[in-house]
């Protein structure tokens, strides 16, 4: 078992695209054989600077490692297709030899009158119907290099589609090799598939219609055909069009800067589109790599959903959190903290994680959800009065319960364990509702949404902090 990624460095690492290393990753890991990565770009029109780094930390960040390619090298290199141009020419050479190719050097002009000749009459272009007279493998400089077709019926069998079968009109006179001397992908994937000894070739649904073409040209070199599989599309959330940039489709890249973990992302995208029939949702990359099969990949198009990946990285941050340590967590939690946690020092900010954590979808959520740990928040009367269990209180009442809190917490032994009590104690006393008493104080201490309960946040703030903070709510609500 062999496989192999082979990206084009375009620049943004479509998720959809993750899932095409993701599956090859498995599939060899699972059979104790190899995974190649191989760089795709020969479209030096599309060539980004800095891409191929970027997919090198992707899958790095992902732990999808290669066992060949580039930075470990390997026995079948070089893994830039650029760097391979002399061996593409050398098979397009024996395909000329035998009569199975030819230069051609129709200018673009001309292939456009053929094109609109055929959108006229309302036919399929098809290239080999223009094919020149004079077509033959006599050597025309800067001409690109096109394969004579042998359109036939062909039938294939997809690990993923099944059995497929297309006609002759499927076929064409592609081209091989290109005017500034470098291949087409449809040339070159074929040539280094062979040559790095890939068995599976897995990709997007999107070259389906090409693989007539594919087949055509492993019979004219004479090449065994490598397995192949086609993944279906992943489809924007809502309609029956393919994922885009549009329907809010992050890059990889950008889902890791918003604090996605790779676990998290793993999961995600193997989950997209295939299961192994039972109802796991949440598999390790070890469990990804037993349980993985490709007959299990569904043929229809798998629906992209953001809510599900968030719900799945929250998850993970728990997993991590709850099986690893805290400390384990925190050490990915570097650059997620608000600018305000800066002074504060990794124990503090430890306690902080270790109370608030099981609330994250995303590590970015540190930024939204703990600023009232670093700094005193802006008091904000109406976030209380406005609240939905307080409203019917006055501002004389809360006030005072806010001094009954003060009160009670400001001799106890600061731990959880006698906040908890003395909160419960003041419940009692006040014969307020858990929800009243408890979202004055919790709002008086954090005026944010949400906070971890009461006694824990307390514990963490400090007993100065705390008293500081209930003082100052009075305040503001005697001199409103
Ligand atoms: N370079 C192609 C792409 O990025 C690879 C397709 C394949 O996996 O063969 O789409």
């Amino acid at each position: 078992m062999k496989t192999r990624f082979a990206p084009s460095p375009t620049g943004y690492i479509h998720i959809g695209n993750v899932r095409s290393a993701i599956y090859p990753y498995l599939l060899a890991k699972q059979q104790d054989g190899e995974f190649v990565l191989r760089i795709e770009d020969t479209d030096q029109s599309r060539y980004v600077e800095g891409a191929t780094e970027l997919i090198e930390d992707t899958l790095r960040w992902l732990g999808l490692d290669w066992d060949e390619g580039p930075i470990v090298g390997g026995p079948n290199g070089p893994y830039f297709q650029t760097e391979r141009r002399a061996i593409y020419q050398e098979w397009a050479k024996k395909l000329l030899d035998i009569g199975r190719a030819y230069y051609d050097n129709t200018p673009s002009e001309k292939i456009q009158t053929y094109r609109d000749e055929c959108t006229r009459n309302k036919t399929p272009f098809l290239y080999r119907n223009f094919r020149p007279e004079s077509a033959s493998n006599a050597p025309i400089a800067n001409a690109p290099i096109r394969f004579k077709a042998d359109p036939k019926p062909r039938s294939w069998h997809d690990e993923v589609m099944g059995d497929l079968s297309a006609g002759p009109e499927t076929q064409d006179d592609i081209i091989l090799i290109k005017a500034d001397g470098l291949p087409t992908y449809n040339f070159a994937h074929i040539i280094d598939d062979y040559l790095m000894g890939i068995t599976h070739v897995i990709r997007g649904v999107e070259y389906l219609p090409s693989i007539p073409n594919y087949l055509a040209l492993y019979e004219a070199i004479d090449l065994p055909v490598p397995k192949m599989a086609l993944l279906p599309h992943i489809l924007a959330p809502t309609g029956n069009k393919k994922l885009g940039k549009r329907d809010g489709a992050k890059s990889v890249t950008e889902y890791r800067a918003d604090g996605i973990l790779p676990e998290a992302m793993l999961n995600y995208l193997a989950n997209l589109g295939w299961n192994d029939g039972t109802e796991q949702e949440i598999y390790t990359k070890v469990e990804l790599i037993k349980k993985f099969s490709l007959d299990k990949v569904q043929k229809s198009g798998a629906r992209y959903d953001e809510t599900k990946l968030l719900w799945l990285n929250g998850q993970w941050i728990r997993r991590i959190a709850d099986e690893e340590g805290v400390d384990a967590l925190y050490a990915r939690t570097q650059g997620f903290w608000p600018d305000n946690a800066a002074p504060f020092d990794d124990d503090y900010k430890k306690r902080v994680l270790s109370i608030i954590y099981d609330r994250l979808k995303s590590l970015s959520d540190l930024k939204t959800m703990t600023n009232y740990f670093f700094a005193d928040p802006e008091i904000d009367l109406e976030m209380i009065t406005g609240n939905k269990f307080l409203k019917k209180f006055s501002e004389e009442e809360l006030s005072t319960l806010l001094q009954q809190t003060v009160q009670k917490v400001k001799d106890v032994e600061w731990n959880e364990d006698s906040l908890q009590l003395a909160l419960n104690e003041l419940l009692a006393e006040t014969t307020k509702k858990p929800a009243e008493l408890f979202s004055v104080i919790r709002l008086a201490l954090s005026y944010a949404p949400f906070s971890p309960a009461l006694h824990l946040t307390m514990d963490v703030l400090g007993r100065d902090t705390t008293l500081a903070r209930l003082q100052e709510t009075v305040s503001a609500l005697e001199n409103n």
